[in-house]
């Protein structure tokens, strides 16, 4: 009986190691109504040159330890927007040290009307090679009800200009916001797919203590998403976005010691971006198996999909067992799944 080989629906994504340098909330125009970023990234504001500073340190001790070459990030505000040459300082700390081949690249996160062509073509030949643009989503609506002063237009503008400049761009995501309504994430992640970025990252909106989010929560105006939607949400997202070739680079928050005793609504589940994952894989494996024609034999599992395959605690056996995969015929194989 004929098998079928098929290769995990991810696309390859960048093994290189990032390591973050967070200025929270540095640059920002006003701090936006979900947006804790001491919280999410478990920095304290500072001031730029302090964080210049402990970076020169940081590169000095990588550099006398002989550490991997790593590729620097800089996150947590509108790094295009900080003032007085900031990033081009920063950036230009980061020469020598690539020039030594152990810093590899330069990435960082900004608001998409932050960037103009030519600041982002000066940051590109002081060594940036990346720009995630935090969009948040590309309705007019939910960016209106967010209060995050830029429309659709604008968003989809700010993707073209580091496009234009030379750079590799990133997508952030943020479904869930005040103003959501059915059916407008999966657009934004149809917009998302079109552009093709070179990743993407997907934070579920989280109510967190002390933001202006959390007061519209405390008084009925918003409603978080529940877990369960998340999850099924954000694997439709996966699904459509590996098919477009675009790295998912990052799902949920990441889990910082201060932020799960701020979080007071939302999908925070530590495993959310791995339950979504199984699903997706699971949904890819249920394709799979429609095209073979008949219900299969069993499956060879490459090693990679092993920790993923059967869902957290298992909770995708029963589904894999509708499709006639148990685990007496789910057996390890090599870098290709093998319905068989
Ligand atoms: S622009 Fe980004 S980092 Fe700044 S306050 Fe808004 S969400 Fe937070």
């Amino acid at each position: 009986m004929p098998k079928l080989a098929f290769s995990h629906p991810e696309p390859p994504r960048s093994r290189r190691r990032l390591w973050p340098v967070f200025l929270p909330q540095a640059g920002c125009p006003h701090r936006c109504l979900f947006c804790d970023q001491s919280a999410q990234t478990g920095a304290e504001p500072a001031a730029p040159g302090d964080v210049l500073e402990t970076l020169a340190r940081r590169l000095e001790n990588a550099a006398a330890r002989g550490e991997e070459p790593f590729e620097v990030g800089f996150y947590g505000g509108t790094f295009t927007a900080l003032p007085d040459g900031w990033p081009g300082r920063f950036l230009d700390l980061l020469r020598p040290y690539r020039a030594a081949g152990l810093v590899l690249g330069a990435r960082c996160s900004t608001r998409p009307d932050a960037v103009s062509l030519d600041g982002l073509l000066d940051l590109k030949a002081r060594g940036l090679d990346l720009v995630e643009l935090g969009i948040q989503s590309f309705d007019d609506g939910a960016l209106a009800a967010s209060g995050r002063g830029y429309s659709g237009a604008m968003a989809l503008e700010g993707c073209g200009i580091v496009r234009a400049a030379g750079l590799g761009l990133g997508v952030q995501l943020l479904p869930g916001l005040p103003g959501d309504r059915p059916g407008l994430f999966r657009r934004d992640v149809a917009v998302t797919a079109r552009l093709r970025p070179d990743c993407a990252r997907l934070y579920p909106c989280l109510v967190l203590e002390g933001t202006g989010l959390a007061r519209l929560w405390r008084r009925g105006e918003y409603a978080a998403w529940s877990g369960g939607r998340a999850r099924a949400e954000l694997s439709v997202a996966l699904t459509r976005l590996w098919r477009a070739g675009v790295p998912v680079i990052r799902l949920g928050v990441a889990p910082e010691a201060g932020l799960s005793v701020r979080i007071l609504a939302g999908p925070a589940h530590p495993a959310l971006g791995q339950q979504a994952r199984s699903l997706a894989l699971w949904d890819h494996v249920r394709r799979m198996a429609a095209r073979l024609g008949r219900a299969p034999r069993g499956l060879l599992l490459p090693p990679r999909a092993t920790g993923e395959f059967w869902g957290q605690r298992r909770s995708l056996a029963r589904a894999y067992a509708r499709l006639g995969l148990r685990a007496d015929n789910v057996r390890p194989g090599g870098p290709d799944f093998v319905l068989e």
